[in-house]
Order: C-alpha cells, then sequence, then structure tokens
C-alpha cells in the first residue's frame, strides 16, 4: 500500500524534525471511499479511520469490522444531537463535540450505554463563521460543562482556515489545550500534517493523501 507507507514516512520524518518520540495516530479519512477502496489500506494493517456523517458509517462499517473487529472508528463531521446515541454506539471516538447541547446529548448517550469513546471539543480557531466548532473564548465554558457532565476529554481538535498557514492556528490549539489542562490535540490534514505533527498533534487525520483526490 504505496500511500499508506509514504504518508507513514511523512509524518515519521515531521516528528523526527521536531525530536519527538512518540508518533501521533493516523486516522484514514475514508469518508465517500468504498468499501473496495477501504479494504487495501486495512490489508496493510491500518485500523483507525474516519467518517463525517453518521448514517454513512452505519452503512460501510459494519461489514467491515466483521472483519476487522478491531477497527477503531473516528466521527470527524459535524454532529447533530439527535445522532449522539448512533453515534456513541458506533464510534470510537467523536472529534466534533462544539456546543452545549452536543455535550448534554453524548453525556445521555454515555451514561445510557456505558460506551466511553474518546471525545475531542472541536475549536474554530479561525473564528470562521461557516465551521463548526466552539469559538476560542467559550471554549473554557464549555469544556467546564462536559467535566460537569462526567465526561472526560481526551483533546482538542480544529481545522485551521483553508486560505492561510495552518501553523499558528496548530500553536493556538497546543496552547489552547495547555491552558486548558488537555492532553490531546486532533489536527493535521494532507495538506498540513507536517506542521500539525511539529506543533504536537497526537491525532492526524488523513484523506485525499491516502485514497486521492475526492470525486
Ligand atoms: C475530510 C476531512 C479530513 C481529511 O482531509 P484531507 O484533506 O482529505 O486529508 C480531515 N478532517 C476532517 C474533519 C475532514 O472532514
Amino acid at each position: 500500500m504505496h500511500k499508506l507507507e509514504e504518508t507513514k514516512a511523512r509524518i515519521a520524518l515531521a516528528a523526527r524534525r521536531a525530536g519527538r518520540e512518540a508518533l501521533p495516530t493516523l486516522v484514514a479519512v475514508s469518508k465517500t471511499r468504498t468499501p473496495e477502496e477501504i479494504r487495501p489500506l486495512l490489508a496493510a494493517g491500518q485500523r483507525d479511520f474516519g467518517e463525517n456523517r453518521v448514517q454513512e458509517a452505519q452503512d460501510k462499517w459494519p461489514a467491515l469490522k466483521a472483519e476487522h473487529p478491531d477497527v477503531r472508528l473516528h466521527m470527524v463531521g459535524q454532529l447533530q444531537s439527535n445522532k449522539a446515541q448512533e453515534a456513541v454506539a458506533l464510534f470510537d471516538a467523536i472529534h466534533s463535540l462544539d456546543r452545549p447541547s452536543l455535550v448534554r446529548a453524548i453525556a445521555k448517550a454515555v451514561a445510557a450505554s456505558g460506551r466511553r469513546p474518546d471525545l475531542y471539543v472541536q475549536v474554530n480557531i479561525g473564528a470562521e463563521p461557516q465551521k463548526g466548532g466552539v469559538a476560542v473564548d467559550a471554549l473554557g465554558e464549555l469544556l467546564a460543562l462536559a467535566r460537569g457532565e462526567g465526561l472526560s476529554i481526551a483533546g482538542l481538535m480544529c481545522i485551521p482556515p483553508a486560505d492561510l498557514e495552518s501553523a499558528p492556528f496548530f500553536a493556538l490549539l497546543a496552547e489552547l489545550a495547555r491552558r486548558h489542562d488537555v492532553a490531546g490535540l486532533s489536527m493535521g490534514m494532507s495538506h498540513d500534517v507536517e506542521s500539525a505533527v511539529i506543533q504536537g498533534a497526537s491525532v492526524v487525520r488523513i484523506g485525499t493523501a491516502l485514497f486521492g483526490p475526492r470525486g
């Protein structure tokens, strides 16, 4: 699996340059990809996959998980509160907690199911009106709510503005994580993964570099 090896090499090189020992978890973002496109990655040993729609993940993954029970599924798209229960049932990590109503819905689903997916709070790091994520100013309050609801937060997640260099936004997310005592950083996509690794990403989310351009 040439593209997988190539991507892992990019990540390893960036980690070496940053003097990092631990490599981030590589999430292969498989949204819009067919099982036929996904299977070669599974055969090459890739186990973490990302989807951005609950329905699509429900359609695609039960059969693939039956073949590879150790797959870990990551929800990387905006989540409606009325899908919280289904998301908690299916996903091992949710990267898009971004508002009080969703935090409450997730807390309820966690309590009811006993499942505890890793939870990341998405931060609208470039203050873009069209993007999901909690405003930087409201992050502390949302984290306090989540903790008050009994949720433990694995990390922060961001998608920097497409038209600007990502590095300063990754640095800001890392600073926010330190300030709020959160350990993980879900950041870095196909075009900016090196920068994210250098800034301390614990999880990178890669689609295009692994699967080719989305149609
Ligand atoms: C699609 C997507 C990715 C992967 O993006 P690529 O540019 O294809 O690597 C990562 N994160 C999120 C939230 C996405 O929606």
